[in-house]
Order: structure tokens, then C-alpha cells, then sequence
């Protein structure tokens, strides 16, 4: 049996037509795109060209796109590029309790150089109210950042509402999409939107390369210094391929976004449902609705996701716990913790995203592959145990 890959929030699997784009880019299109020759020229035709791509599919102007080298590095240039270009106006940036550590790691750097950083609270469903972020706003603030929706438990935030307090206020609004970019509709414009990071690998692009969306008059210092690539705003020789790759991911995306929206939301809520049902003590982590189409993130008492999920691994399929970056270390997972989530319920909780190729019958063979898997774990607890005999 092929395996069955349900960890596309982690990564997904290069599409075909991405590794060919990539293929002929690399084969042919190998210029420097700062030379004045031809074949320089060739490679920065292809750049400009991916660039207006990107731009259109959220609604933005071409030069306000910047190529990166990941979600994390776009989060980063961002969240320190605006401080260092604010400082003298403000030191007060608001952010929410459930962001990826892509924000919260350079948050926490700039609260070391004396930055204030505001996490406003989420409910048990993972939304921020708008009302706490009016409520956060100080003469001070210079950045607020919240997700799109978050990677974990799939819950989408209020985008639209939270940028339009932003740009009323006149501070500028951020917006970690990288897990919606090529998944749900962006608009720039509609979305009250001034900063967003995205990344290729999260829709089927290559690894390695990031967009930074920056609205024109926004000023940002760059992270890193050195030639005039895209516009000085990230010095380094642009990642070619990469870029090939992603744009073609964008195209891809941008015909197939809305189908495989429907689609995935019915395979999500089908799993969802059969393991309410069948699993006696499971409940789902994340808002029932307005969530990821492709995100199902449950905990089931008295087992260890780490158990379940190697449990599955043995039998073709892939999972994850909680986050990806977090299921490493035993930490307990910070946006499961935000939900009120106690620590047991949280290291029993198993994150299954879906991807374009993930079919119907895939979704029933986790149903009846987990089920069995649970009860088993469970027979072995001596809590479980303890509480069955009550
Ligand atoms: N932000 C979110 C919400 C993510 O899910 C991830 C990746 O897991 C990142 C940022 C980091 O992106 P990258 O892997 O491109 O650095």
C-alpha cells in the first residue's frame, strides 16, 4: 500500500510541474539576474515575470512583492525590520498568545533589546477578539501581527476586522499567511493587509523560498545587507529555481484553490466526525468552522500522541502531534495550552492535514486504522483502566 502522507501543514510534496519549472530553470535559466548579458537578462525576465504572478494573486502591485528565503526569514524581516525603522516612534508591538515560533522567537529577541510586546488572548476555539486588540492599542505601537490562521488547530482569524483597527489607527498590520498562501483567497486590499509571509513548501512549491508582501510606503530596514537585489530590501543572488518553482505552485493554486477548498473541507469533516463518533472521550482542538480546509487536530484521553502517531507510522501513515516544530521536543505544545487544553489532553492530540492528493478512501483507512490503535493504547492505561472500572 502507498503511504498515506496527512503532514502537509509540516510540508507538502513538490507538485510535478514545480520540479520541472525548477528542472528547465536550473538546466537553462542559470544567469545571474543582476548581469546585463542575455542570459543574466533571461534569468531576471523570469524573476520579474514570477513576481508580477505572485503579485496579482493577492492583489498587490508587482514591487511590492519581495522574494525571500522562507516564512520564518520574512516573519523575522518584518518584525525587526519595522521596529528598527519605528523605534524613535514607538516601542509597542501587539501579537497574539498562538503564533508560530517564526514571530514569537523575534518577538521575545526584541523584548531583550526593550521592545513591550502585547499577546492578546484567544478563545477556546483559538480566535482573537477584535475588541481586546482596540483595547491593546497604546500611543506606542508601531506593529501588530496575527495569523492568518494558525498551523496547529487550523482556526482563521478575523483578518479583514483586525487590519481595518490597524489602518484606522495608522500602525502598520502583519499577517503570518504562510499556512493559507495557495489555501484560501487573499486580498491585500480587501483585507486591510500592509505586511504578509508566505512560503513555497507549504503549497507544494520548493523548500527555501519565502514572500514578503510590503505595501508601498511601508518602512521596513532589511535583515540582510550586502547587493542591491530586490531593491535592497534582501541582499543576496536571487534563488532562481526557487522562484520558478513557487511561481509555478502560485499558478497551480490559483486554479485549483477553490475546488480543492470544498473538497478537503468535506474529507476533513467526514474524519472529524467518524472519530467523535467512534473514539468515546476525543474532542476536536480548533473553531468547528472557520478552520483550515485540510486541518483536523483532536485529542483522545488517556493516550500519547507520540504513541499513536508511531503506532500509525507502522502502519503507512503519517501524522503529526501538535506542531511539526514543536513534536520534537516534549514541550507541551503553547497554542494547545492557549485553548485551555490540560497538559494530558494536550500530549494526546494528533494533527492530520490533508493535501490535494488525499483521497476518500485514504480518509476512511485512518478511521479504521486509528480506532483499533486507540482502544489498544488504552487497554495498556492503567489511568484509562482506573477511570473504566468507576
Ligand atoms: N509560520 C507558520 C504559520 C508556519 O506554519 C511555518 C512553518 O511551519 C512558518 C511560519 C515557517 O515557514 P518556513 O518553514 O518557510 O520557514
Amino acid at each position: 500500500m502507498d503511504r498515506i502522507y496527512l503532514d502537509n501543514a509540516a510540508t507538502t510534496q513538490p507538485a510535478p510541474e514545480v520540479i520541472e519549472a525548477m528542472l528547465s530553470c536550473l538546466r537553462k535559466t542559470y544567469g545571474n539576474p543582476s548581469s546585463l548579458h542575455s542570459v543574466g537578462l533571461e534569468a531576471r525576465g523570469l524573476i520579474e515575470s514570477a513576481r508580477r504572478k505572485m503579485a496579482a494573486f493577492i492583489n498587490a502591485s508587482p514591487d511590492e512583492v519581495i522574494f525571500t528565503g522562507s516564512g520564518t526569514e520574512s516573519n523575522n524581516t518584518v518584525i525587526k525590520g519595522i521596529a528598527l525603522s519605528l523605534q524613535d516612534k514607538g516601542n509597542h508591538i501587539i501579537s497574539t498568545a498562538i503564533e508560530h515560533h517564526a514571530v514569537h522567537a523575534p518577538l521575545s529577541f526584541l523584548e531583550e533589546q526593550g521592545f513591550k510586546v502585547t499577546y492578546l488572548p484567544n478563545d477556546d476555539e483559538g480566535l482573537v477578539d477584535p475588541d481586546d486588540l482596540k483595547k491593546a492599542i497604546s500611543e506606542k505601537t508601531i506593529l501588530v501581527s496575527v495569523m492568518h490562521a494558525n498551523n496547529e488547530i487550523g482556526t482563521i482569524e478575523p483578518i479583514r476586522e483586525l487590519g481595518a483597527i490597524c489602518r484606522e489607527r495608522g500602525i502598520y498590520f502583519h499577517t503570518d499567511a504562510v499556512q493559507t498562501f495557495g489555501h484560501l483567497p487573499i486580498d491585500v486590499q480587501e483585507m486591510n493587509i500592509d505586511l504578509l509571509s508566505a512560503s513555497a513548501h507549504k503549497l507544494y512549491g520548493p523548500k527555501g523560498i519565502g514572500l514578503l508582501y510590503a505595501r508601498k510606503g511601508v518602512k521596513i530596514k532589511p535583515l540582510l545587507h550586502g547587493g542591491d537585489q530586490e531593491k535592497r530590501r534582501r541582499a543576496s543572488t536571487e534563488n532562481t529555481p526557487g522562484i520558478a518553482g513557487f511561481a509555478k505552485a502560485v499558478e497551480l493554486a490559483a486554479t485549483e484553490m477553490e475546488r480543492e477548498a470544498l473538497r478537503q473541507t468535506r474529507l476533513r469533516d467526514r474524519l472529524i466526525s467518524a472519530l467523535l463518533e467512534l473514539v468515546p472521550e476525543s474532542r476536536l482542538n480548533g473553531h468547528p468552522k472557520l478552520r483550515l480546509p485540510n486541518n483536523i487536530n483532536m485529542s483522545f484521553a488517556y493516550v500519547e500522541g507520540e504513541a499513536m502517531l508511531l503506532n500509525l507510522d507502522m502502519q503507512g501513515i503519517s501524522v503529526s502531534t501538535g506542531s511539526a516544530c514543536t513534536s520534537a521536543s516534549l514541550e507541551p505544545s503553547h497554542v494547545l495550552a492557549a485553548l485551555g487544553l490540560t497538559q494530558e489532553l494536550s500530549h494526546g492530540s494528533l494533527r492530520f492535514s490533508l493535501s490535494r492528493s488525499t483521497t476518500e478512501e485514504e480518509i476512511e483507512q485512518v478511521i479504521s486504522t486509528l480506532t483499533p490503535i486507540i482502544a489498544q493504547l488504552r487497554a495498556m492505561s492503567p489511568l484509562y483502566r482506573k477511570q473504566a472500572v468507576k
